[in-house]
């Protein structure tokens, strides 16, 4: 073994000693340290100076209480967290994440991939993330309200516009960041840029809401014209039915695929004409229904009560998980094969396991990893601050060329840094290394602190 492997294995030796009840923050660590061997190689200062040790401790977590009241009167309690991850490339972002499955290990791992995807953005933002165990299903608009207002009644003593600027995530959207922008505003004043994807009314960015859907989608029109292809009449499965699978169904069918499946936690449905995506958003976005009350209008489509979209039988190009983690597991992964797919790439954040990614492997399957696929929703927030500190909105044609134009430099800097470091054609490899290689350089030359 030589000596960069060896540094490399002891470290995450000494990661899953430390933190054995953390499954997914090792998870991440292991696809990530897996592949950074050839950077080290060639830059054996970074491991000198011991920078990945450095960077897999958080610069800080917080985690605390929020009390609040439900519609009966009961006191209710949950955990929120926030993870300020690293700030070498500029203030700590992230989203935060409201969901039953939520704990450290979970919000861990997300700001640790965080970093790297902002790094590939090549925009001024550190990593980080928060959420809460806070299940925001069957909850009336009432109580998202004092559990947000509360959430930051805690948060605000630790965020702000140049210091960590949250933005959404699962079981967050604009309504969520609304009622936590105002209780920050009453506590703090007027800061337009402490928190992104806000809604429009009030300096929410114009293609903000579209954007990780639509960033995907561009990522893998600019990985097909890479092979002189386009996504134009290919055949698309998506999971989910969230803010990120919509917006990736509508971009990939304005671009002439055809999308014929999404899902949400209760199932998954194919409709063989083609994913009527209005009447998703009116499902989803307005009534906040369940998927299955599709077939109503379309009875030609078919409801797979419990089934996870990538166990169904089905013949397409290109998958696009946009649910959460793990969703992909070896099985299913095994699945897609049978079912002949070409790429999967990940609009959820680490939604493959490290055993379902080698049968992708083995299998030839293009893989476009999340933090370099998904990275579109963060450049957004981040340009979001742009305009906010700028106090002038852009329109959305010019935030949608930034977000084509980003997501394209992220697929070739990706491509090309897999070239120089492996020698082939290593999209997670590529995406780890390059926005490694930033924060390193960065943390550098900022010393020891
Ligand atoms: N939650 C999104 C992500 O995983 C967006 C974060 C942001 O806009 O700050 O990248």
């Amino acid at each position: 073994m030589n000596n960069v492997k060896e540094y490399l294995v002891k470290l995450e030796e000494n990661q899953r000693e430390k933190y054995p009840n953390q499954p997914e923050y090792l998870q991440a660590v292991a696809e990530f340290v897996g592949t950074v061997e050839p950077f080290l190689v060639k830059h054996p200062e970074f491991m000198e100076k011991n920078i990945l040790e450095m960077l897999l401790i958080p610069e800080r977590i917080i985690e605390f209480r929020i009390p609040w009241m439900d519609d009966k009167g009961a006191w209710r309690i949950n955990t929120g967290y926030r993870v300020q991850y690293n700030s070498a490339l500029g203030p700590y972002k992230g989203g935060m994440r409201f969901h039953p499955t939520v704990n450290q290990s979970v919000i861990k791992f997300l700001g640790f991939e965080q970093i790297f995807k902002n790094s590939l953005t090549s925009l001024p933002i550190g990593g980080g993330k928060g959420g809460s165990d806070f299940d925001p299903k069957g909850k009336s608009d009432g109580e998202i309200m004092r559990f947000c207002q509360s959430l930051m009644r805690e948060l605000q003593k630790y965020i702000g516009p140049n210091e960590d600027v949250p933005a959404g995530d699962i079981g967050v959207g604009a309504r969520e960041i609304g009622y936590m922008f105002g209780e920050y505003k009453r506590l703090n004043g007027y800061q337009a840029g402490v928190l992104t994807g806000k809604p429009l009314a009030y300096w929410g960015s114009l293609a903000r809401k579209e954007a990780t859907g639509y960033g995907l989608v561009y990522f893998v029109e600019h990985l097909l014209n890479d092979c002189n292809d386009s996504i134009k009449g290919k055949k698309v499965l998506v999971s989910g039915s969230g803010n990120v699978a919509i917006y990736a169904i509508e971009k990939a069918q304005e671009l002439g695929a055809s999308v014929y499946g999404c899902s949400d936690s209760s199932g998954s449905l194919i409709d063989p004409d083609g994913i009527d995506l209005d009447l998703i958003k009116d499902i989803k976005e307005v009534k906040r229904e369940r998927i299955n009350t599709y077939l109503e209008q379309h009875p030609n489509a078919k409801f797979y009560e419990g089934k996870n979209i990538w166990d169904i039988e089905f013949d397409y190009d290109v998958a696009l998980p946009c649910a959460t983690q793990n969703e992909i597991s070896k099985e299913l992964a095994n699945q897609l094969v049978k079912n002949g797919v070409a790429i999967v790439a990940e609009g959820a954040n680490m939604p493959t396991s490290l055993e379902a990614l080698e049968v992708l492997k083995e299998n030839k399957i293009i893989y476009c990893p999340g933090k370099a696929a998904n990275a579109g929703g963060v450049a957004v927030s981040a340009l979001e601050m742009a305009q906010n500190a700028q106090r002038l909105p852009w329109t959305f044609e010019k935030v949608d060329a930034e977000l084509n134009q980003i997501m394209k430099n992220i697929y070739e800097t990706s491509r090309q840094t897999s070239l120089e470091y492996v020698g082939e054609f290593d999209l997670v490899a590529g995406a780890n290394i390059a926005g490694f290689a930033r924060v390193a350089e960065a943390m550098v030359s900022q010393g020891l602190v």
